[in-house]
């Protein structure tokens, strides 16, 4: 997928105009509400800091939590949002609910303002993508921009619709970052090429797998998945979690790339799945009918590493065992850490992965981290996501007149 053929918001002309940005400010909360990590939040004050500084009147929403269309619940406003934005912004964040068809509280917007509209989740049409729902937002600003990589892959009425009909649409800086970083990684990327891809199932990667087998010089698999794939190749696993009615799928991978799947030579075994479980490291061919695999062994990553070390481009999404157990964390640690060794550029992405990245206190030295989780994997298996497409078609000049 091309990835630069869209409108930046830097190269809009913002000064006196009402710019509309749809952030990804879905935080996660505790059960009181309060804010319990506030990354999204502030990875989307570039945007909004840059529109305000070059004069231009800013309304900021997104969604957050799983709100019913047409009710906004306590539990769903973006309250705690606006007020933390107003903490890191150092300024007041006021917070509009009833936004689209609330009156005209938009015509009163001057340069420098900053407001936060509720929960766009909570508007009718948001989740279908309406386009009469869109129509009314888009008389609201004079630009719109799209700053909001977690939910590009979702068409929806302020992440697709809205696109098309705002006078102009652009995409914010974040947004733009992530997609020059997996442009730079899969468009034409420095070879060799290494994925490594892992996780619990291959049922949620399989095209992952498919698609980046296509492009790439060495298919790591790891985790569950690589249980999978030692079953396929003939290999015990004993009570490993797998999914046995994928092993037709995973042969089918190991024989479309030949000597591309290294599969791991050894495992650190337990005999149940548990932080406190004795940890067993063997050869995978003596793996017992009653082990659970919940890590690759030493051996396996003395013959990772260095294929890692000599990448050019390397694409990761999956840790490679049960990190969350101190036990059965060596092998993602030594992954993480060869990724963050190597001088190749390092992409990385998914939930659990930036979890891993987090816990073994490497994210500076990977090149860039992903902040969607499914946008990320969509992109990576090669699908359009249709936030971005449409910023890519307001990009063409318009049709001559006839
Ligand atoms: P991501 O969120 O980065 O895409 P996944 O959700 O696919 O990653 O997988 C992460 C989970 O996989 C982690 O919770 C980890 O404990 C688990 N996992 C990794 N290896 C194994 C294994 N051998 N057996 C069971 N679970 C595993
Ligand atoms: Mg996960």
């Amino acid at each position: 997928m091309k990835a630069t053929g869209f409108l930046r918001l830097a190269d809009v002309e913002v000064h006196g105009k009402r710019v509309f940005i749809r952030s990804d400010l879905n935080v996660p909360q505790d059960d009181a509400g309060a804010i319990t990590d506030d990354t999204r939040i502030r990875a989307s004050v570039p945007a909004i800091a840059d529109a305000l500084a070059r004069g231009g009147a800013v309304m900021v929403t997104s969604h957050l939590g799983r709100p019913t269309e047409g009710t906004l619940a306590d539990a769903d406003s973006l309250a705690p949002v606006a007020a933390r934005l107003g903490e890191i912004m150092g300024r007041e964040v006021r917070l509009i609910r009833d936004w689209v068809d609330g009156g005209a509280w938009h015509s009163t917007l001057t340069a420098g303002d900053l407001v936060m509209l509720e929960n766009c989740r909570v508007n009718r049409g948001e989740k279908k993508d309406s386009v009469e729902l869109a129509q009314k937002m888009a008389r609201l600003c004079d630009v719109y921009c799209n700053d909001a990589f977690g939910t590009a892959h979702r068409p929806e009425a302020t992440t697709h619709m809205l696109a098309r009909y705002a006078r102009i649409a652009c995409a914010g800086p974040l947004l733009a970052a992530e997609l020059d970083a997996l442009g730079r990684a899969l468009g034409n990327p420095q070879r060799p090429l290494v994925a490594i891809v892992a996780g619990s199932k291959v049922s949620t990667k399989l095209t992952l797998l498919r698609t980046l087998g296509e492009r790439v010089d060495t298919l790591i698999v790891g985790g569950g998945i690589a249980n999978t794939f030692i079953l396929a190749a003939g290999g015990r696993i004993g009570k490993s979690l797998a999914e046995p009615d994928l092993v037709g799928e995973a042969r089918a991978i190991i024989a479309a790339f030949p000597g591309k799947v290294p599969l791991p030579v050894d495992v650190v075994c337990a005999k149940r799945f548990a932080a406190d479980a004795p940890a067993q490291t063997k050869a995978v061919t003596d793996v017992a009918d009653d082990d659970l695999i919940l890590d690759i062994g030493p051996q396996s990553v003395a013959l990772l590493e260095p294929l890692i070390a000599n990448a050019g481009t390397i694409v990761w999404n999956g840790p490679v065992g049960v990190f969350e157990f101190d036990a059965f964390a060596a092998g993602t640690r030594a992954i993480a850490s060869a990724i963050a060794a190597s001088t190749g550029f390092s992409i990385a992405g998914g939930g659990d992965t930036v979890a891993a990245i987090t816990k073994f206190g490497v994210a500076g030295r990977v090149s860039y981290i992903s902040t969607g989780g499914g946008a990320f994997l969509e992109f990576l298996e090669g699908k359009t996501l249709p936030a971005v497409a449409v910023l890519e078609e307001r990009a063409q000049p318009l049709p001559s007149p006839r």
